[in-house]
This record gives structure tokens, C-alpha cells and sequence, in this order.
């Protein structure tokens, strides 16, 4: 039985992290995405409405749950008993803070393999701080994340402008 975990802040999940889910979920046997609750990141979504996002987006998806977690990764990894943490690689620019990481996990907990799956050529540009700049001036989202998650940000946006008014 193969475990997997998925971490990641998910500040919203878009349609690149929904590829590494789909391409990932088919070769373990159960996937469970760990969503980051790191409050010195100061997210836009609080860490129930990513868990509820991903959920919505994962639905179908048989074989995988959605953890929210703190604290360090290798806890998290040991806590829900999986041996392998999945990472998305998409530029070289990933590459150095992903290598470092891994290794440190490594150290951590030597029985916990990092696997990293490469972007799909269509989403490498994808990042979740991308999305929220275009949905900050009202751009088309649809390509970016699916649609019920483009309703979540217009709606975070929308009550961000009224509270500054
Ligand atoms: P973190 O804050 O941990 O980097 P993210 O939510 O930004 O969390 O990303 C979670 C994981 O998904 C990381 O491994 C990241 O490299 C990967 N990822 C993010 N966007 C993409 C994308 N467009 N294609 C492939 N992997 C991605």
C-alpha cells in the first residue's frame, strides 16, 4: 500500500496543481493532498476554504483526501503514515528551494521518499500568486482554475474592495 502526500499551500488551487493531483492519484494507491495552515504566509483563502476548494475540484477523484496540516512536513508525512511526499516541478527557478527541501526532509526522516512529477508544458507558467494578480483586476480566469474556484476569488475579491472602501 502506497501513500502518498501532495503539501502545498494551494492559495487557490489551480489548474497546475490539479494536473500533478490527476497525473499523481493512478500511480499510488492513496493520495492525500496536505494543505499548508502557515499563517506567517498570510494566505488570501483561510486554510478551510482551500481544504473546501480542493475538495470541490478532487471530488471524482477516487483514492484521495484533503488534509489541512502545520508544523513540519516529515510530522505530517509520519502522522499520516505515507511514504512518499509528491512536489511539482515547473522551472529551474523551482529546482534549488525543491532540492534543498527534499534533502532536509531527507535528513529528517530517511524513510520518506520526495517525488517530483514536471509540469505539463501547458501549466508552467501557472502559479497561484499569478492567478490572484489577474483576479485582482478582474481578468478571465478560466483558464487558470476551474470554475468553481474562479466564483471563491471574484467573491474574496469583491469583499476585499468593499472592506478597504
Ligand atoms: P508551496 O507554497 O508549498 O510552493 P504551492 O501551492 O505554491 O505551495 O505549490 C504546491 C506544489 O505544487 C509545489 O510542489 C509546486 O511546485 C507545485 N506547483 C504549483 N504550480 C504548479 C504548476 N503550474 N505545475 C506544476 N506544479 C505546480
Amino acid at each position: 500500500m502506497l501513500r502518498a502526500i501532495y503539501p502545498g499551500s494551494f492559495d487557490p488551487v489551480t489548474y497546475g496543481h490539479y494536473d500533478i493531483i490527476r497525473r499523481s492519484y493512478k500511480i499510488v494507491d492513496e493520495l492525500i493532498v496536505g494543505v499548508l495552515n502557515n499563517k506567517a504566509k498570510m494566505p488570501l483563502f483561510s486554510v478551510e476554504e482551500r481544504v473546501k476548494m480542493l475538495e470541490e475540484v478532487t471530488g471524482k477523484l477516487p483514492n484521495v483526501r484533503i488534509e489541512p496540516f502545520d508544523g513540519l512536513l516529515v510530522d505530517f508525512a509520519s502522522r499520516m503514515e505515507a511514504d512518499v511526499v509528491i512536489r511539482g516541478l515547473r522551472a529551474i527557478t523551482d529546482f534549488e528551494y525543491e532540492l534543498q527541501m527534499s534533502q532536509t526532509n531527507h535528513k529528517l526522516a530517511p524513510n520518506v521518499e520526495t517525488m517530483f512529477l514536471t509540469t505539463s508544458i501547458e501549466y508552467s507558467y501557472l502559479s497561484s500568486t499569478t492567478v490572484k494578480e489577474i483576479a485582482a483586476f478582474g481578468g478571465d480566469l478560466s483558464q487558470f482554475v476551474p470554475e468553481a474556484v474562479a466564483v471563491e476569488l471574484k467573491k474574496k475579491m469583491h469583499t476585499n474592495a468593499k472592506r478597504r472602501v
